[in-house]
């Protein structure tokens, strides 16, 4: 029996009676490459191509992923699970709720 902690709660997941959860967060910067994807494919396979050459490593180089990008990979109990699809960005939910106040 594999015990697994909820990364939210902390508390254990007995994975024998309960539903285990995988989060899985991947940020990207949108950089104007991603964006080039969708208007001009022959830009896109033009880079693809610099990248297998290793023509494109400077650029890489450059890019610093610890500030353009973050993925994680969170365990979460079946609680915390419901919890976070209700406000998957964190967000405030009394700031949501005052725009009826204005
Ligand atoms: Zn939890």
């Amino acid at each position: 029996m594999i015990h697994y902690t909820c990364d939210r709660c902390k508390r254990q997941i007995n994975t024998d009676s309960q539903t285990r959860f995988i989060v899985q967060i991947d940020i990207q910067t949108a950089s104007e490459h991603a964006e080039a994807e969708f208007e001009d494919d022959v830009d896109h396979l033009n880079e693809l191509h610099q990248i297998l050459e290793g023509t494109h490593e400077s650029v890489l180089a450059g890019n610093d992923e610890s500030e353009t990008s973050h993925s994680g990979r969170y365990d979460l109990c079946s609680e915390c699970y419901r919890q976070f699809l209700k406000n998957p960005l964190g967000r405030d939910t009394v700031l949501a709720l005052g725009f009826s106040n204005n």
